[in-house]
């Protein structure tokens, strides 16, 4: 079968040559395993940290072994008493067409409640993101008005949805027209502003928040958290849940370069990785499987076809290819 495997450590921006496709056998299963074929492939964000040896949360990428992260797949042959032929199962799991796993590494999903693919985004990883940053760091009230980075990705576009629910005013920040025009017409924002077409960002935000801002939720840093935090409110919440337009960076930035802002308004930025919440998955999940369920949270994905197609789509996310949650189906 099919694998990819990390070729090669990456500086600055990952290329091609990042990526080296390679055929493995597949072991015969023991008692516990399956065999898996991959139906849904997450490329995300955090992949790029992952291929640094730098100290971080998550163990590094090895050089010469595959990429993992998010897949969803379906049972071809079992040896556990868990799961049986033609299961659909969501793991954290190696880039290859058909992979051997263990029982203890793979969870069922219900694909009669939701299509395979959102396991991966909307009620996944993303989804419980969005949830805990913005509910458990951002604490939004009525009336409040919340700016989101990256707000036409997986993370953004369920944040801003949360942040209506919660009867908020609500200002996403993205990179094409298209984008801008989506959220507002299919994701009700009240405001969408195109960070490569405007001139000043800070005046845009100001001019879209006129009673300034009480959560920011970043998605991306750099100048852009600088002119949404130029126009922060006393008190306001930062839930730090990603900082993409910096991952490829060779030289650390300095920064938050705002602390003066963030001083004299009392304003709490705190960082966070979904994991934090482990504990609490299933209050997140049930929230938003429910409001799936009544139609208050909807997601939109771009899915791109064939596994070799997964280093053009994780190199797509840095270049804002995706529209919410990008995926590759094998
Ligand atoms: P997205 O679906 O949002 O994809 C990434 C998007 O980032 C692109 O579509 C692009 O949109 C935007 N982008 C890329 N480069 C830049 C740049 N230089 N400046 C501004 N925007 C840029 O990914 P996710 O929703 O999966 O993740 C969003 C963020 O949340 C990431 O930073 C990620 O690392 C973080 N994250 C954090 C987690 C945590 O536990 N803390 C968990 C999951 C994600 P555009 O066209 O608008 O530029």
């Amino acid at each position: 079968t099919q694998q990819i495997v990390l070729a090669a450590r990456p500086v600055g921006t990952p290329t091609k040559d990042t990526f080296r496709f390679e055929t493995t056998e597949v072991p015969a299963l023991h008692a516990g395993q399956v065999l898996l074929q991959g139906l849904y492939y997450s490329v995300d964000p955090y992949m790029r940290g992952r291929m640094s040896d730098a100290k971080s949360y998550a163990p590094p990428f090895e050089v010469g072994k595959p990429f993992y992260g998010g897949v969803v797949a379906k049972v071809l042959s079992s040896k556990s008493d868990l799961f049986k032929e033609g299961d659909v199962v969501l793991g954290m799991l190696s880039w290859q067409q058909q992979i051997v796993a263990n029982e203890k590494e793979l969870r069922k999903v219900d694909t009669t409640i939701a299509p395979a693919s959102y396991y991966l985004g909307i009620l996944g990883m993303p989804g419980l993101t969005a949830y805990f940053g913005l509910m458990h760091i951002g604490k939004p009230k009525a009336g409040e008005t919340v700016v989101v980075s990256g707000a036409a990705g997986a993370v953004g576009v369920l944040v801003g949805q949360m942040a209506k629910i919660h009867g908020c005013r609500v200002v996403g920040i993205a990179g094409t027209d298209e984008k801008v025009a989506l959220i507002k017409k299919e994701f009700a924002f009240d405001e969408a502003i195109n960070y490569k077409t405007t001139p000043n960002m800070r005046l845009a935000i100001k001019e879209a928040c006129p009673n300034g801002v009480d959560i920011y939720f970043d998605n991306v840093g750099g100048p852009i958290s600088d002119a949404v935090i130029s126009n922060i409110n006393f008190h306001a919440r930062i839930p730090l849940c990603g900082q993409i337009s910096l991952y490829n960076n060779t030289e650390m930035a300095s920064g938050p370069r705002l602390q003066p802002m963030l001083l004299t308004r009392s304003v709490l930025m705190q960082g966070f990785i979904v994991f934090n919440f482990q504990d609490k998955y299933p209050e997140g999940f049930k929230h938003l499987a429910q409001w799936v369920k009544e139609g208050k949270l909807k997601t939109t994905e771009t899915i791109i076809d064939g596994f070799d197609q997964l280093p053009t789509a994780l190199l797509g996310l840095f270049k804002g290819h995706n529209t919410g949650k990008m995926l590759v189906k094998a």
